[in-house]
C-alpha cells in the first residue's frame, strides 16, 4: 500500500506506526496505530472504547494491532483504542468527562462542538475517508450486564448491507440485532456513508475476561480475513438475525430491582423488573416490551429517570 497520513503520523508502505490523532483546538489525544501493509488491498478501521470503560473491547483491539505483522498484509488495518482516553481514565461509564456527552450518539460530530461533538467529527473527518470497512466494538459497561450480540444498521446500498452481513457472518457471535435508525452511533454514521460498519459488543460491569477480550480480537482477525487483508480463510457462523432491538427505559428516580437475567427468554408484558423507593415500597413495574431475549441489564442500584433498564432483542 502506498504511504498514509493520519494528522502527524506517516505509515510507510509495509510498516507499523503508533501515535496520537489530536482533536483540533483542544488537549484531547485519541491512539492510532496505522498498520501499512506491504501489498496493496483493503482498509478496515477497528475503535474499541468510545466507551472508555468497556475493557475487553478496548484491550482486544490493542493487542490485534499488537499482533499484526505488516509484511504480511495487503491491505491496512487502523485501530483507534481507547478512543475516548479521556473516560478511560476518568473510570467514567457512557459519557465523556468534559460535556457529559455519549460519544456514541455524537456521530458524525461538529467541527466547532463541544468536546465529545469534536471527537466524532475528527475521526469522521480524518480517519474515516481511509477505510472500506469499520469494526466498533463495545461491550456493557461499568453497571451494565450483557450477553454478546452484534449490531449494525442499514445502508442506502444492498450491496453494503450484504458485505456488512458476511464481516457479521465472519465475526464468530452468533446474535445479531438489527434495529431502526439510532441517531448519532458510529453505526448511523456510517451508514449515511455506504461503509460496511459493524458493531460487535463482548464483556460486561469493569471486568476483563479474558473469553471476552479472546471473543472480540479473534472477530477482528476474522474480518480482515474476510477482507484479504491477512491470509487464511474466514469462518462463517449462522447468525441469529433480531429487527427490534427495544429498551426499556426508567420512569422515576429510586433503587431498580431486575427480575430477569440476560440470555433470559422474555415474553411480551412479562414483569422485568421493579423501581422501588428508599424505604422500600415499590413505585413502579416494569414489563418486556416484546417477546425475545434479554440482551443486556441494567445492574446498578441506582436509577434515574429516563436510565436504561435493560435491552431485548425482539424479532
Ligand atoms: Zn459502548
Amino acid at each position: 500500500m502506498s504511504t498514509l497520513q493520519i494528522g502527524t503520523l506517516i505509515a510507510a508502505t509495509g510498516t507499523k506506526v503508533n501515535g496520537f490523532i489530536t482533536v483540533p483546538n483542544s488537549p484531547v489525544q485519541m491512539p492510532l496505530t496505522i498498520i501499512n501493509g506491504a501489498k496493496a488491498g483493503k482498509t478496515l478501521l477497528i475503535t474499541g472504547g468510545i466507551h472508555g470503560a468497556e475493557y475487553p473491547c478496548i484491550e482486544s483491539a490493542i493487542r490485534f494491532g499488537a499482533s499484526l505483522d505488516p509484511q504480511q498484509m495487503s491491505g491496512r488495518v487502523l485501530i483507534m483504542s481507547p478512543v475516548s482516553l479521556n473516560s478511560f481514565h476518568a473510570r467514567q461509564a457512557f459519557v465523556v468527562p468534559e460535556d457529559g456527552k455519549n460519544l456514541n450518539r455524537q456521530f458524525p460530530g461538529k467541527a466547532r462542538g463541544t468536546i465529545a461533538e469534536r471527537m466524532a467529527f475528527t475521526i469522521m473527518s480524518e480517519v474515516v475517508p481511509h477505510i472500506d470497512a469499520w469494526i466498533d466494538l463495545h461491550g456493557g459497561d461499568l453497571p451494565e450486564a450483557l450477553i454478546p450480540f452484534l449490531g449494525y444498521e442499514e445502508a442506502a446500498s444492498p450491496a453494503v448491507n450484504a458485505q456488512t452481513l458476511d464481516m457479521a457472518a465472519a465475526f464468530g457471535i452468533e446474535l445479531l440485532v438489527r434495529p431502526d435508525h439510532l441517531a448519532g452511533t458510529t453505526v448511523a454514521a456510517a451508514a449515511q456513508l455506504n461503509i460496511p460498519c459493524l458493531l460487535a459488543e463482548a464483556g460486561q460491569l469493569g471486568q476483563r475476561e479474558e473469553s471476552d477480550i479472546h471473543l472480540l480480537q479473534q472477530g477482528c482477525h476474522n474480518v480482515a480475513q474476510l477482507m484479504g487483508i491477512i491470509p487464511g480463510t474466514a469462518p462463517r457462523t449462522n447468525l441469529r438475525i433480531f429487527e427490534n432491538w427495544p429498551w426499556v427505559r426508567a420512569a422515576h428516580t429510586g433503587c431498580w430491582y431486575p427480575q430477569v437475567k440476560i440470555g433470559d427468554h422474555v415474553r411480551k408484558g412479562q414483569t422485568v423488573g421493579v423501581v422501588k423507593d428508599y424505604f422500600g415500597e415499590q413505585i413502579a413495574e416494569y414489563q418486556s416490551p416484546a417477546d425475545g431475549i434479554i440482551l443486556l441489564v441494567m445492574t446498578a442500584l441506582s436509577v434515574n429517570t429516563n436510565d436504561p433498564l435493560l435491552g431485548v432483542a425482539a424479532d
